[in-house]
């Protein structure tokens, strides 16, 4: 997608901090954190969001889920625990047309979320 600013990171197009990175995966900090820990992990291919991917890519989203429980671990905030969000659609507040999973650590969260 040429106006899909993820792709446009996971291409090396537009700078981003990057954390991880493989053939499949991208996982970089989020320019506008929201906790001392904020981290995206997106998928180099391009999907909207959870509800374009297809069934056979679920290797793909569980691939991003186990990334961020590494990452978490990593930066040691697994034992406090974290939150793995996936905005999907106008209704979540979804903003990046990418599908992305945002992990964040660092502080207490509350529950309901907003
Ligand atoms: P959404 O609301 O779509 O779930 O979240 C989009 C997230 O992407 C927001 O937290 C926002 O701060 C982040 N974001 C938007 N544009 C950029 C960018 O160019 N670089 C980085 N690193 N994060 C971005
Ligand atoms: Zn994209």
């Amino acid at each position: 997608m040429s106006d899909c600013i993820f792709c446009k990171i996971a291409a090396g197009e537009i700078p981003a901090d990057k954390m991880y990175e493989d053939e499949h995966v991208l996982a970089f900090k989020d320019v506008k954190p929201q906790a001392p820990t904020h981290i995206l992990l997106i998928p180099k291919a391009h999907y909207a969001s959870l509800n374009e991917v297809p069934e056979q890519e679920k290797e793909l989203v569980g691939h991003l889920l186990m990334t961020a429980r590494r990452i978490a671990g990593e930066l040691g905030i697994d034992g406090e625990g974290f939150r793995i969000v996936l905005n999907t659609g106008p209704n979540s507040g979804q903003e990046v047309y990418h599908i992305h999973f945002h992990l964040l650590g660092g502080r207490a969260m509350t529950w309901p979320p907003g």
